[in-house]
């Protein structure tokens, strides 16, 4: 989520929106570290809410101030060297989880899929079996619905619970909203927390499902080198990562940045890459499969950050 407008923000401003926040407030953060591919500029600042409370207001002074907001996960977003302006939210300490009811378990938004994934396998719940693998958010997850062809978020979510852009909560059952391939059509807001509906299933049943998914991604996807997953959504009735391969650019390099040699529908970042050198990779794999299939292959990325 973004919300404001992009201007430049002085550090007294910031931290006049910041006063009582309870956790961590990092000034002039480098953000690469902080993501999987590793590459991206510095956030005005990093915040890191303590609680739900917390979040709530940050979300409620920053629109006051007009200050711009974003979560950040980290696996799934490319941020460009210029940075961010205004407030980066990372939501790491809301990882409780729990089985609020029977086979109905709650889990904040910072808790990884895999522990949730863990979490479900601990308790014979099955549903989860399709995260094996994807090193998101909850949060992030239900924002992008998240998914493989094993299923994906929309198959389990019951619920969401939410931070509205006034800084209102309130919980969003998933009938009321629609989810289409790597997007949930949310209002505009914060996820801080989902309820996810599972099913019993014989731990041997949930244990083979994910491990042989597990397998396939380790022979399948650059999974030693810093990446952020997909970089195109998949074509109706194809995959990206044939055409790119098709069109003979695997390995295709620029700078620190390179397709894949394992998987062409990921970019690996071979040490040094810079947002620049990734997205100017991004836009000719897309030229080239273009001019050669046809085919405009959509970002599944999400770019963020000053131009
Ligand atoms: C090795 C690897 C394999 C992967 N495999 C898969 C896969 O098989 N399937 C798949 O679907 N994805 C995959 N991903 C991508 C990624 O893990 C998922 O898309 C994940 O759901 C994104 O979660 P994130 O928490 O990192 O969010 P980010 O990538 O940081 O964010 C994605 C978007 O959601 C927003 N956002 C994040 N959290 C919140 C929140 N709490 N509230 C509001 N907005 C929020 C961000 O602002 C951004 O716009 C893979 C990534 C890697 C690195």
């Amino acid at each position: 989520m973004v919300t404001g407008q992009r201007r430049t923000f002085s550090v007294p401003v910031l931290r006049r929106v910041l006063l009582h926040v309870k956790g961590e407030i990092l000034w002039h953060e480098p953000l690469a570290p902080h993501t999987s591919l590793q590459v991206g500029g510095i956030a005005d600042v990093l915040v890191i809410p303590a609680d739900v409370e917390d979040v709530i207001r940050v979300v409620r002074s920053a629109r006051m101030s007009h200050v711009p907001l974003m979560v950040l996960g980290g696996t799934n977003v490319i941020i460009r060297d210029k940075g961010i302006r205004g407030i980066v939210m990372q939501l790491k300490y809301l990882t409780n989880i729990q089985e609020e009811a029977s086979q109905l378990v709650y889990a904040q938004a910072g808790v990884r899929l895999p522990r949730l994934m863990q979490f479900a396998f601990g308790r014979k719940l099955s549903g989860m079996e399709w995260a094996a693998g994807i090193p998101g958010t909850v949060g992030g997850g239900v924002v992008m619905n998240a998914g493989t062809r094993l299923g994906e978020m929309q198959d389990v979510l019951h619920a969401v619970d939410f931070v509205t852009i006034h800084g209102k909560r309130k919980r969003v059952d998933a009938s009321t909203l629609s989810f289409l391939y790597r997007k949930t059509r949310l209002p505009q807001g914060i996820v801080v927390g989902a309820w996810i509906q599972l099913r019993s299933a014989a731990k041997d049943t949930i244990q083979s499902a994910t491990k042989h998914y597990l397998q396939y991604r380790k022979t399948t996807q650059p999974l030693t080198l810093p990446n952020a997953g997909s970089v195109f959504k998949n074509p109706t009735g194809d995959s990206a990562g044939r055409l790119i391969e098709a069109a003979g650019l695997k390995g295709m390099r620029i700078g620190d940045a390179e397709v894949s040699m394992k998987h062409a529908n990921f970019i690996v970042n071979r040490g040094g890459a810079t947002a620049e050198q990734v997205l100017t990779l991004v836009r000719t794999v897309r030229d080239q499969v273009a001019r050669k299939f046809g085919v405009r292959l959509q970002l599944e990325w999400k770019v963020v950050g000053e131009k």
